[in-house]
């Protein structure tokens, strides 16, 4: 098989291939993307604005089949798979609504005589690369705040997700951005290496594991790169004794369960307190065995296949090791006959240090509880973890809520909520989880000059 392929993880079947780029293609994107950079970051803010909404419009018109190409490639549930491509089309409007204001002038109060100001200025071609389980919302993260900026992207899209990456590139072009603003790129892990070594290449954001974190990182700090970093998340889920525990319940199999559990910010592990656990586990076991595994092209299925054959394995791998170890089962962890990449909602109680479940991104549908008896102990287990992403706070008690908040190390708190993402919210980690931020006026500067421009 081809590097680039769409298999359909409800049978496995392949369904399409595409080459990679050849070295000579990827060079020329490249020079065409600085030369496109001349124009592009020259184009007036309004017209950038505009093409943006025009973009948010097109995913808008298109989104059934949008969604239905997301459901073929990676599994996400049809009605899942259109709220990705609302959410998406609700960040090009946002930065095409907000961007002049956002990227206006900002007056300094200076001691010195004359005037100062910080202008918001791009600085070049960017490369992102990013994954397969948010293929739309990914994308637009990085590709609205710096095609509004006037940098202009090579965008290298996970190998499993061809069609969905041809598509983003051609609704960009339907949209009217110029040809070479915004380029797919098939390329390989060691042309990835190359377009980031090119003097050419100003910056690179990866969102995806670990693994490739360290890897573009390590590039990025070679050639000195800017470089944002999304990884991986294990996020605490912590039901305290104030806790509305129905609403909590709710929340949990929806954080969990969601895009079958495939979310760097998917709640992970949940943290709850003695005084909530016997009723707790019954109301989240009922809620968890309501995400039965189905056709994702249903509109009532909510939990699909995993992305892929191997995935499932991975994760199966880690939910046998907790097993063999001592934890408890109380719902799944059977692998179910038949074809396609299913794994069933699951949820582990018993997990200890000495299980691989206990400290590692769980990539799928399974839950692991944790029972504690104060507060403090809730939150030092919510940071023996070598992610800092998202964590949710489940309690009515205001002081508790902002005690615990304080105290957690991680780059997004909510508070009786998961983390959903929203155009106008700050998104990213600390800890392993990575650094930079997304979205927001934040996501506009980080592959920004901050210029300043002083005049006497
Ligand atoms: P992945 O294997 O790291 O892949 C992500 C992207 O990186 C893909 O385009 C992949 O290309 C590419 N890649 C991998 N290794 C590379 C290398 N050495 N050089 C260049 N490119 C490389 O991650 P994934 O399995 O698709 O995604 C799941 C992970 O992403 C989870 O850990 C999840 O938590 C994390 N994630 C984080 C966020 C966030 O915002 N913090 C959001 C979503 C997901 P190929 O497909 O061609 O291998």
């Amino acid at each position: 098989m081809k590097k680039y392929a769409t298999v359909d993880p409800t049978n496995g079947d392949v369904v399409r291939e595409f080459d990679s780029m050849t070295a000579e293609e990827v060079a020329e994107s490249l020079t065409r993307s600085v030369a496109a950079y001349r124009t592009w970051s020259a184009t007036d803010i309004v017209a950038r604005c505009a093409l943006l909404q025009r973009v948010a419009d097109l995913y808008r018109e298109h989104s059934t089949e949008l969604a239905a190409l997301m459901t073929l490639e990676m599994g996400k549930p049809i009605a899942q798979a259109r709220g990705e491509v609302e959410l998406s089309a609700s960040i090009y409007a946002y930065y095409a609504t907000a961007g002049e204001k956002l990227l206006a002038d900002e007056n300094l109060d200076i001691a010195g005589a004359g005037e100062a100001l910080v202008r918001t200025a791009p600085i070049g071609p960017l490369l992102g690369v990013m994954p397969w389980n948010f293929p739309y919302y990914q994308v637009a993260r990085f590709a609205a705040p710096n095609l509004l900026l006037g940098n202009t992207i090579l965008l290298k899209h996970a190998s499993n997700c061809p069609q969905q990456a041809l598509r983003i590139g051609e609704i960009f072009a339907e949209a009217g951005v110029p040809g070479d603003v915004y380029q797919n790129v098939f390329a390989t892990s060691d042309q990835v290496a190359d377009i980031i070594a090119s003097p050419h290449l100003q910056g690179v954001s990866l969102t995806g594991s670990e693994r490739a974190g360290s890897a573009i990182g390590a590039l990025a700090g070679r050639y000195l790169k800017k470089c944002v970093l999304e990884l991986g998340g294990s996020d605490p889920f912590i039901v305290l004794s104030a806790a509305d525990t129905d609403k909590a319940a709710r929340a949990a199999a929806i954080g969990r369960f969601g895009n079958a559990g495939q979310a760097c910010t998917s709640s992970k592990r949940f943290i709850v307190d003695a005084s909530q656990w016997d009723a707790f586990l019954p109301a989240f076991l009922a809620k968890s065995a309501e995400w039965q595994t189905g056709d994702p092209m249903k509109e009532e299925t909510r939990l699909g296949p995993m992305s892929s054959v191997q995935a499932r394995a991975d994760l199966a791998e880690q939910v046998d090791d907790a097993v063999l170890k001592g934890a408890t089962v109380h719902l799944g962890a059977v692998i179910p006959v038949g074809r396609g990449a299913y794994y069933p909602a699951t949820v582990l109680s018993g997990v200890t240090p000495d299980m691989r479940a206990y400290q590692e991104e769980l990539f799928g549908p399974v839950a692991v509880l944790h029972r504690v008896d104060s507060v403090d102990e809730a939150i030092d287990l919510a940071n023996d973890s070598p992610y800092g992403l998202a964590s949710a706070v489940f309690t009515e008690d205001e002081e508790q809520a902002s005690y615990v908040a304080d105290r957690l190390e991680v780059g997004m708190v909510g508070i009786n909520t998961t983390i959903k993402s929203a155009p106008d919210l700050p998104f990213g980690g600390v800890k392993r989880s990575g650094f930079g931020r997304e979205l927001g006026k934040f996501g506009l500067t980080e592959f920004a000059n901050k210029k300043l421009v002083r005049s006497i």
